[in-house]
């Protein structure tokens, strides 16, 4: 056992010398662990996701994942960029399946680290199926997402006896129309306009108005309290307390990545806004 080490060759491959000479037998069977990063904050990372990032081989990020996470990584993972940069496209989503599945085949720690929670409009079940197809281990560590850490520093909880009995989180993404560009969000509209309710829209901000029409036809009523935390648990966060009403002029202000949240718990946001919060001292459910 005392001759037995690993190295890695040129090409980066794990190397197992076990004192019969080089061979490229796996040290160990390969893993891929999909791992929410968290809002961005590097404290709101859980202890399970830093374990595991140190013990990375691997390490295939997103973008907006700040150096302090990616640094708990070892110096000598791997790092492999798929996400957005600028003007250039993400990686597709098929070659990342397949790449986290070569390398795990490969016999590597595979991380996978993914803002907010995997599994919250992350594409994370894909990538568990990927795995699961090819018979690769993987693991899912969760992560703070975004709506939630938006609702812990603006201090609006998602639910709250009287005001919020659900929350439902929703995806504002326009689905593609089949041919003229970019429709809208299908969305089960009059659910959502349901009073005593929550609605957390991730990728909404340049359907803001869409949503805010949509929600107001279905019912919803236009004075209802809605907030905008951009960059929510990071330096740089901004919160916008405003009304469906008024939704689609302050996501006009918004240019990083945000969440809607709209319902009558967002009046309890601690910040300045336009919505009149003595309005919602009886609300109109009680009385139905
Ligand atoms: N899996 C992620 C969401 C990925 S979808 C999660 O659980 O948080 C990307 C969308 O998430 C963005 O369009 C934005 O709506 C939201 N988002 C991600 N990070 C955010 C942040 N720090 N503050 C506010 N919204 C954020």
């Amino acid at each position: 056992v005392s001759d037995f080490r690993t190295d890695r060759d040129r090409d980066g491959r794990l190397v197992v010398f076990d004192g019969r000479g080089a061979s490229n037998a796996r040290a160990h069977e390969g893993r891929i662990w999909l791992v929410g990063a968290g809002p961005g904050d590097p404290e709101l990372l859980t202890l399970k996701a830093a374990r595991v990032l140190a013990g990375a081989e691997v390490l295939i990020h997103d973008r907006l994942i700040p150096d302090a996470i990616l640094d708990l990584a070892p110096p000598t993972a791997r790092r492999i960029f798929v996400g957005k940069r600028k003007a250039h496209h993400s990686v597709p989503q098929d070659e990342i399946n397949g790449l986290l599945v070569a390398l795990a085949l490969e016999g590597f720690e595979v991380v996978r680290l993914k803002g907010g929670d995997p599994f919250i409009f992350g594409r994370g079940g894909e990538e568990l199926a990927a795995a699961r197809a090819a018979g690769v281990p993987c693991e899912v560590v969760p992560g703070v997402s975004a709506g939630i850490a938006a609702s812990a520093s603006t201090g609006a909880p998602l639910t709250h006896r009287g005001l919020a009995q659900a929350v439902t989180f929703v995806t504002g993404h326009a689905a593609p129309d089949g041919g003229e560009g970019w429709s809208e969000p299908v969305l089960d509209w009059a659910a959502l306009a349901r009073p005593n309710h929550t609605v957390v829209v991730y990728m909404g901000v340049s359907t803001a108005a869409v949503i805010a029409r949509r929600l107001t036809e279905a019912g919803r009523a236009p004075q209802t309290p809605a907030l905008i935390v951009e960059n929510a648990s990071r330096p740089d966060e901004r919160r916008l307390l405003t009304t469906i009403a008024g939704l689609a002029e302050a996501a006009g202000e918004i240019h990083g990545p945000a969440v809607l949240i709209v319902g009558e718990i967002a009046a309890l946001a601690d910040i300045e806004g336009v919505v009149d919060r003595a309005a919602l001292e009886v609300p109109d459910w009680k009385r139905a």
